[in-house]
């Protein structure tokens, strides 16, 4: 049966109406990190099947309506841009950065049950839920005011907790201010205090910046050939894409501890879903191949510049905006609620960001207006306060 045709008129005018809404806010979007310059209307025509990758890509599966075949193309492909390859490790795509955060996190606590999971409190908020959720031992340290863990604090909590093994969760660019976690500091501060390499786990959180960093002249350190055991992207961030998804890649030696041989799928099954999702990695897969690597290191050095600009740009009109290395995130004090609502900025206790994706390279009109709108914002805020005080007195 086509369901589609028992649509009435009426629910039928609810798609159009979202539809049109979709088209008004897809490019307006400046406050999160998700890219909008994609196309994969190659790949519609596959929606009308059941695509289901479950279990591991690597291995023969009974069901033919899958697309381990791309995943693993995929895989190879992020293998080799974090400094590693599908001999020494393995990975999957995910539906996101959260789910590959909360994979690497079992595959720390099955390595170090009795561990301790360090992170800071600019990490994303659901590193709180992934340690609840497998009840992980750990620690919030405090943050530097630029948004990487304070690396003093950081020494201290491993110091007085020296029984348990440590568990890093860095940060390779924080949601709010872009910021990296200097791996090597920390892992200086781990050997200062005499842990040997197997006698802790780093994983690197890279949601935004893993597809920022293998294309820039001088990366932070952040992938496996700088000593990390593991990495989560999302894809759906500095790729883009219709689906949120996302990859994890980890050693393929702790992945080992966590494998279940499962009779009826006739695949071993790594995962942390049971069913996952066959479209996705036809998604990443055609990001990957429909531009070639000089293309992508131009998108994103295009972001940087603009990012770059914007921020020299309000610093012009007034506005104390800056960003970390390396980082698409503006970061500038929180404006007046008209501004933050008319463009959708996310913001914290003081500071709101723009976050430069690859879609305002060739349209950022969309960036100087906001600036205008920020300059003309500060000049009526200080007239305010100009004012308040003269009725204080
Ligand atoms: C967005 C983000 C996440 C979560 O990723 P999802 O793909 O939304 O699940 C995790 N960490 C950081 C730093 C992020 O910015």
């Amino acid at each position: 049966m086509d369901q589609t045709a028992t649509l009435s008129n009426q629910d039928h005018q609810k798609l159009d109406n979202f539809f049109k809404s979709c088209l008004h806010f897809q490019h307006r979007n400046i406050g999160y990190p998700v890219a909008a310059d994609f196309n994969y209307s190659e790949l519609f025509k596959f929606l009308q099947f059941s695509l289901n990758n479950c279990g591991d890509w690597a291995q023969e599966s009974n069901n033919p309506l899958n697309t381990f075949r791309f995943e693993k193309e995929v895989m190879e492909y992020f293998s080799d841009k974090f400094g590693t390859c599908l001999s020494e490790s393995w990975g999957y795509v995910t539906n996101g950065g959260t789910e590959g955060n909360m994979y690497c996190c079992l595959l720390a606590r099955e390595k170090f049950p009795q561990g301790t999971l360090y992170y800071s409190e600019d990490s994303h908020y659901s590193v709180d839920k992934i340690v609840k959720l497998l009840r992980i031992k750990h620690k919030v340290i405090k943050s530097l005011p630029n948004g990487e863990i304070n690396y003093d604090e950081l020494k201290f909590e491993i110091l007085i907790n020296k029984e348990s093994n440590p568990i890093i969760f860095a940060n390779i660019g924080t949601t709010l201010y872009g910021a990296t976690d200097d791996i090597a500091k920390i892992q200086t501060i781990l050997s200062e205090l005499n842990f040997k390499k197997n006698e802790f786990y780093l994983h690197a959180d890279a949601a935004l910046n893993g597809m920022i960093l293998p294309f820039v002249d001088q990366p932070q350190p952040y992938n496996f050939s700088d000593g990390i055991d593991s990495i989560s992207v999302s894809g759906h961030k500095m790729i883009g894409g219709p689906i949120p998804c996302g990859i994890v890649l980890a050693k393929a030696k702790n992945v080992e501890s966590i494998t279940n041989e499962v009779d009826y799928i006739a695949a071993p099954d790594k995962t942390i879903s049971g069913s996952r999702n066959g479209f996705t990695p036809l998604v990443l897969w055609h990001a990957i191949n429909s531009t070639s690597e000089a293309q992508k290191r131009a998108r994103v050095q295009g972001c940087l510049n603009l990012a770059k600009e914007l921020t020299t740009l309000l610093i012009k009109k007034g506005i104390p905006a800056w960003r970390n290395c390396n980082s698409i995130i503006v970061v500038f004090p929180t404006p007046s609620e008209s501004i933050w609502r008319k463009y959708g900025l996310a913001n914290s206790k003081k500071h709101a960001h723009v976050v430069v994706t690859g879609h305002m390279i060739e349209n950022p009109s969309l960036l100087y207006q906001l600036a205008e709108d920020m300059a003309k914002d500060i000049v009526n805020q200080r007239k305010n306060e100009a004012k308040n005080e003269a009725t204080h007195c």
